[in-house]
């Protein structure tokens, strides 16, 4: 089969596909002996770009030739970009760099690759959303459709084990972010009339800021320090090379002692040789903070949802592998903790929506030998037993003039709130501002607001505001609605804002004239704001 699922993640990417079990599986990064690929760019020289481990071992020595956490930039506003050898790079075109090393791991090893879904975080914007969209075209990949990362964890868990109505946290601890998600998976039949499995999101949280790489960095200072103390040496008159050697071998480390009691790594301290031998529970110690902070993520979240409620936790992410991680979550809740490759786990469940989707559009069809008729068939038999519901990550609405109080307001109705399932839909009907207004610029926003109305969100240009970063209110694109010679005031516009998977659709019908507008809002567009504090909308008719 050529279809694939991708985690494209913050500090490793994994691809996987179904066998011909139709069970999960990963390809395999056989140049780095390993099931993930690190989410790294090295740029070489003009002709030569590296992804990968090979270019993660160049972050010390060449650092400024190195991209990495490229996740953390897409989709945002005023994006950073990176420059090598004359040409500027985006973090779109950086991500399709690393999505084109996973499309190559697959030829590489025989296999065909074309219809793809990748994951992202639950709470990712619409821009993140279609920025990583965007990255998978680049990488010549035909993008089925994005899903949350934690609804894809439950997916590939549940094809362990088919249960009946639960409510499961996903804790997601990566390389540089953390995520805790509630997710509610029950029994529903789909339009043929089959029991499916039905997941969605009760409550999400997490720290973009918080990963593995702070446990690389406490271990690091430790072995600094003992590197310190062994050769009288005071931290500052530690040598370049070898604050090098110590951070190449930090990780490694790291790892070892999720499966061991201590671990023991060589140094070469400014010409000498020294071996420091860390210990399990002193890497536990001098690293309880940063548990206690995931811990206390879980607590908000069990604010929203009461922890009796929670049948199952997963546990996802690489830094799971820690014990300490296990052992904290489970001392949480005892006998509810499971752990199955918690590095693949995201990228094995988006493989089985990927087939999922496949088989819905019909195009899962056995052609040619026997084989290829059975693999399809025993895909089939697990991938109809799922249905995935998401939810809008955002909330959304146009922004429209209340008149109601002595001045004039420019406001952001929200239409549809973050949360609600998709497909959303909402439609209100305003006015023109004016008698005989020739056009009207109607601006959809995004924001974070559970909200019915952002007052003073934006201001009278349409310019989100400073001074209301908590709702993260972002200007989406504009619909021109043209209005007709001699068009009254009080003439009602239908506006419709229907929100799904793929995107924002704004539909605007002149309820006089029948004439209707419409537009699909998928990415960052550029407006002329000019002028558009008369080419409005009000909220009633007077
Ligand atoms: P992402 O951050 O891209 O979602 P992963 O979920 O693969 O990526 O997590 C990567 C993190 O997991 C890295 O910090 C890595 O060091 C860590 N990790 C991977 N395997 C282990 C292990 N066996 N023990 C401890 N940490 C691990
Ligand atoms: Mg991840």
């Amino acid at each position: 089969m050529s279809t694939y699922g991708i985690d494209l993640g913050t500090t490793y990417s994994c691809i996987a596909r179904l066998d011909s079990n139709g069970n999960p599986e990963v390809i395999r990064n056989n140049e780095d002996d390993s099931n993930t690929v690190a989410s790294v760019v090295f740029f070489e020289n003009e002709n030569n770009v590296i992804v990968g481990q090979a270019a993660k071992e160049n972050i010390e020595t060449d650092g400024d030739r190195v991209v990495q956490f490229v996740k953390r930039e897409i989709g945002k506003r005023d994006t950073r970009t990176y420059e090598f050898d004359g040409k500027t790079y985006t973090p779109v075109e950086i991500s399709a760099l690393i999505l084109t090393r996973l499309k190559n791991l697959v030829e590489s090893q025989g296999g065909t690759i074309e219809d793809v879904v990748i994951t992202v975080p639950a709470y990712f914007g619409l821009e993140e959303r279609s920025a990583t969209k965007q990255a998978g075209e680049l990488a010549g990949l035909h993008v089925l459709s994005l899903i949350n990362e934690p609804t894809a964890a439950a997916l590939s868990y549940c094809a362990r084990q088919f249960q009946e109505d639960r409510t499961v946290l996903v804790y997601d601890l990566g390389g540089g972010t953390f995520d805790v998600t509630v997710l509610k998976m029950s029994m529903t039949q789909n339009n043929s009339g089959r029991d499916v499995q039905k997941i969605t999101v009760l409550a999400t949280d997490g720290d973009d800021r918080l990963g593995g790489k702070d446990w690389d960095d406490k271990l690091y200072n430790h072995i600094l320090h003992a590197c310190c103390d062994d050769n009288g040496l005071t931290p500052e008159e530690i040598e370049a090379e070898t604050r090098q050697d110590i951070r190449s071998k930090v990780e490694e480390s790291k790892r070892k002692l999720s499966k061991k009691q201590s671990a023991k790594v060589r140094i070469d301290v400014n010409g000498s040789r020294t071996e420091v031998v860390i210990k399990r529970t002193d890497f536990e110690q001098m690293t309880s903070d940063l548990v206690a902070k995931t811990m206390g993520y879980i607590d908000k979240t069990l604010d929203k949802v009461p922890a009796e409620a929670i049948d199952t936790v997963l546990l996802v992410g690489g830094s799971t592998y820690m014990p300490m991680i296990i052992n904290a979550v489970e001392e949480k809740f005892p006998g509810k903790v499971q752990q199955h490759d918690p590095d693949q786990a995201v990228a094995k469940g988006a493989a089985i929506y990927a087939s999922m989707l496949v088989e819905e559009v019909g195009s899962l069809t056995a052609q040619g030998d026997e084989t290829s008729g059975g693999e399809v068939a025993q895909a089939e038999q697990l991938t109809s037993k799922f249905t995935v519901e998401d939810q809008t990550p955002r909330s959304f609405g146009p922004g429209v003039v209340d008149m109601n109080g002595a001045k004039h307001k420019y406001v952001l109705e929200n239409f549809i709130k973050i949360g609600e399932k998709m497909p959303a839909v909402f439609t209100k009907t305003y006015y023109p501002l004016e008698d005989n207004q020739e056009l009207v610029r109607l601006r959809a926003f995004e924001n974070m607001s559970t909200d019915d109305t952002l007052i003073p969100c934006v201001d009278e240009d349409g310019n989100p505001q400073a001074t209301d970063p908590a709702h993260n209110v972002k200007l989406l694109g504009e619909l021109i609605v043209n209005l007709p010679p001699n068009t009254s005031r009080d003439t009602p516009i239908k506006v419709t804002f229907k929100v799904d998977a793929s995107g924002v659709h704004v539909e605007a019908v002149n309820t006089k004239t029948n004439e209707t507008f419409e537009t699909f809002l998928r990415t960052e567009s550029d407006i002329d704001v000019a002028g558009s504090a008369v080419h409005q909308l009000r909220i009633s008719a007077d």
